[in-house]
């Protein structure tokens, strides 16, 4: 049963019949029929009709090594030939998450040694809430147990994930979050800044929101801070300077913990191997999935600090917490295959010093300038275009987002995929592009962006 005895009109017919879509309108899927993405290779993927699309998302924010490496294949052959699955409970273990738990030890900030696994980001923001909720009870202090996190986060969309986000429309459908987790303003300055403010001080202005909420409940009821680096989904909001400092330093003070979620920064993107050093920060845990296989399997690693770590492995009976798939040997064979590629490569290294810098220039040169542009922002590889429908004053165009979503279609028809949230346009591409890949994709943004103008402003 191969798809090639389908014509694409057949695929379609059957996806709408019988797949559900994740953060899908299935009425609209269904009028416009999916795009069946059948291959992929390097830095561009490949629609059924055979359309050549360059990968401005790394697919979603995780192939970050590229598609189409074998080294990546064969390791997940041979393991599944050797070994495909035992697990790791009842005091059992397998060798690949051993040695990979060794190896992310090695790659995390000092001070974090300890792995705990899932198959995804979801998953392993579950485990990291029960852990330090679980932590302060051990440590004799349950009522310690109100998350603070920020509006408009992204942690994933199980019910832990989506109480922990601070996303809007999945509360709505949530019938009821997680208890004891709030929210505070995100450090957005484009949006949130008052007029005449520096980056710097909204940077420490959203920071003391943290120190409000947790003054608020009072410190002893509050366990721990949790935040992306740069928040992704959210629409690739990155703090000014002042503002993780400034987070950590109130967490230390209040003995808060602070709960890094780097499902996106985590394993290169920012030109670091962790956010974490890129804001000069040490969080007790830091949740991490996504590029740890570059997408190649479902794999998350929970890095677990070593004052939680301590404490359990202390004071602990059982922790009741696991997943089947925890430190798959198969998923950790990738996952170990995927970081000798990133560092035999020096992808890391190339986006802090060469490709990182050169993509916040062309963003500048060749982006910023449109009409429809307010602002380009990026970190490392990873970066974000406002959509506006005056410069000057930031007026979005009415619709909520659906302006971006006429920049993304013309972006798609013309071989570059990037995505839309709400007024934003999202770029986190393979660590593998180079210059030229840069090149190619403002090119084609630029034209996007031109076209979408005409379109708009015809309306
Ligand atoms: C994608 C993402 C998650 C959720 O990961 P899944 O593998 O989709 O469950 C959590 N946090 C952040 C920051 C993410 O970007």
């Amino acid at each position: 049963m191969t798809y090639q005895n389908y014509s694409l009109k057949q695929l379609q017919h059957i996806d709408a019949a019988h797949h559900l879509h994740p953060f899908t309108d299935h009425k609209e899927l269904r009028a416009a029929g999916s795009r069946i993405i059948t291959r992929a290779e390097g830095p561009f993927i490949y629609d059924l009709e055979g359309a050549e699309i360059l990968d401005g998302m790394a697919g979603l924010w995780c192939v970050n090594v590229g598609y189409g490496r074998d080294e990546l294949a064969d390791a997940a052959y041979r393991q599944m030939k050797e070994l495909p699955y035992y697990n790791s409970f009842f005091k059992c273990s397998t060798p690949t998450p051993v040695l990979l738990s060794k190896r992310l030890a090695e790659i995390a900030p000092k001070g974090i040694d300890q792995v705990f696994y899932g198959s995804s980001g979801s998953e392993a923001n579950d485990t990291a809430l029960r852990l330090v909720r679980h932590y302060w009870a051990l440590e004799g202090k349950p009522e310690k147990n109100r998350i603070i996190s920020r509006q408009n986060a992204y942690h994933g969309s199980t019910v832990a994930g989506t109480s922990l986000g601070g996303m809007e429309p999945m509360h709505q459908q949530l019938g009821g979050a997680v208890p004891n987790i709030v929210h505070v303003m995100m450090p957005y300055a484009y949006e949130l800044a008052l007029p005449g403010e520096s980056d710097h001080d909204f940077g420490l202005r959203a920071a003391r929101a943290v120190e409000d909420a947790i003054l608020e409940a009072g410190a002893d009821k509050v366990a721990a801070f949790i935040g992306e680096p740069v928040m992704g989904a959210g629409g690739v909001k990155i703090p000014p300077a002042s503002y993780w400092p400034e987070v950590e330093r109130i967490c230390r003070k209040y003995d808060v913990l602070l709960m890094l979620d780097e499902v996106i920064t985590g394993y290169g993107r920012t030109g670091e191997w962790f956010a974490a050093t890129t804001y000069g920060i040490s969080p007790d845990t830091i949740t991490t999935a996504k590029a740890l296989t570059s997408g190649y399997q479902p794999l998350s690693a929970l890095l677990v600090g070593d004052r939680i770590a301590r404490t359990l492995v202390e004071k602990s009976g059982e922790f009741n917490h696991g997943y089947t798939y925890s430190g798959h040997p198969v998923a950790c064979a990738v996952a170990l295959a995927n970081l000798d590629i990133i560092e035999k490569e020096g992808l890391v290294e190339r986006v802090k010093t060469d490709t990182g810098p050169y993509f916040a220039q062309a963003l500048q040169e060749q982006i910023a300038g449109k009409g429809l542009v307010g602002e380009v922002r990026s970190v490392g590889l990873m970066g974000a275009i406002e959509i506006v429908k005056d410069k000057a004053t930031k007026e979005r165009f009415e619709g909520n987002g659906k302006a971006a979503v006429v920049v993304r279609d013309h972006a798609i028809a013309n071989g570059m995929m990037l995505r839309a949230t709400g007024d934003t346009m999202i770029l986190s591409p393979p660590l593998i592009w180079t210059r030229a890949t840069i090149d190619m994709a403002c090119e084609r943004i630029a034209k996007a962006l031109d076209l979408a103008e005409a379109d708009l402003r015809a309306m």
